[in-house]
C-alpha cells in the first residue's frame, strides 16, 4: 500500500461524501479497504477512479458510489451475520468486513470464487466464501440480518426472502437486464423466522449491473 494509493483512495472518499454518501461508518469503512488488490493488474491505476472495471470472466467489480450506497441501505451493525451474493473481486466482501459483519459470499464462477479467496485471504480478511448459485442463498448459515445482490436480478429471488431474519434486509437490483433498480426489501421485525415472511419493499436509484444468472435468476444466455 504506498502513499500515492492512500491519497488516492482519500480523495475517493471525499468525493463520495460531496456525491451524497453520508454513513460514515461507510466511509471509514471504504477507506480502509485497498481497492488496488480487487483490480486486475493492468487496470490498478484506476482503482481509485469512480467507476466499475472489468474483472475476469466478463465480469466487473462495481462502481465505487455503488457500492457505498447499497453499503449504506444495509445498514450493518458490527456483528451483524450478512449474505452477498456474486463475491466477484470481493471487494464489497472486503468492505462488509471492515463494518465488523460476518460474511458470507456466493459466486458462482470458479476462477472469481478462487482468486476472491486468495486476495481476501491476503489481505487478512476472514468471510466465508462458497462456489454456487446465490439465487437460492446459503441456507446452511440462515438466517441473515442482511443479505446484498451485487447482480441484477429480473426478480426478488424468494429463497432470499425466506433466509432473511425478522427485520432483516435485503438489497438488490431489480429490472431489466439494461437497468436496474435497487430495492430494499425489509421483513417485519415482529414475525418468529419460521412464520410466513412479511417484508415492505423501498425503491431507490437506478444503476447498471452484470445480470444475475441462475435458478431464480436469469437463465445463462438471457
Ligand atoms: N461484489 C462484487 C465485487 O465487489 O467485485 C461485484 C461483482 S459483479 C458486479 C457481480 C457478480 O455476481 C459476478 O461475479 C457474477 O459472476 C456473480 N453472479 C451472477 N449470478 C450469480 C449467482 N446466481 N450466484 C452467485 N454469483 C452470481
Amino acid at each position: 500500500m504506498g502513499l500515492l494509493q492512500d491519497m488516492e483512495r482519500k480523495q475517493l472518499v471525499d468525493l463520495l461524501r460531496k456525491q451524497g454518501i453520508s454513513d460514515e461508518k461507510v466511509l471509514n469503512a471504504m477507506g480502509r479497504v485497498s481497492r488496488e488488490f480487487f483490480v486486475i493488474e493492468e487496470l490498478r491505476r484506476y482503482a481509485y477512479d469512480n467507476v466499475a472495471l472489468p474483472i475476469e470472466g466478463n465480469q466487473t467489480i462495481s462502481q465505487p458510489f455503488t457500492v457505498a450506497f447499497m453499503t449504506q441501505l444495509l445498514n450493518v451493525n458490527p456483528g451483524d451475520k450478512v449474505l452477498e451474493i456474486g463475491t466477484g473481486s470481493g471487494y464489497q466482501t472486503a468492505v462488509l468486513c471492515e463494518l465488523g459483519a460476518k460474511v458470507h459470499s456466493v459466486e458462482r464462477i470458479s476462477s472469481l470464487y478462487q482468486k476472491a479467496g486468495k486476495t481476501l485471504a491476503s489481505l487478512g480478511y476472514d468471510a466465508k466464501l462458497k462456489l454456487g448459485d446465490g439465487t437460492l442463498g446459503w441456507k446452511e448459515h440462515q438466517p441473515y440480518d442482511g443479505i446484498i445482490v451485487t447482480a441484477g436480478a429480473p426478480q426478488v429471488p424468494d429463497a432470499l426472502i425466506r433466509q432473511l431474519s425478522p427485520g432483516g434486509r435485503l438489497i438488490i437490483p431489480v429490472g431489466t437486464s439494461a437497468s436496474q433498480e435497487v430495492h430494499l426489501v425489509t421483513r417485519d421485525p415482529s414475525q418468529n423466522f419460521e412464520d410466513e415472511p412479511e417484508v415492505s419493499v423501498k425503491k431507490y436509484n437506478y444503476f447498471r449491473f452484470v445480470p444475475l444468472i441462475g435458478e431464480e435468476g436469469w437463465k445463462d444466455g438471457d
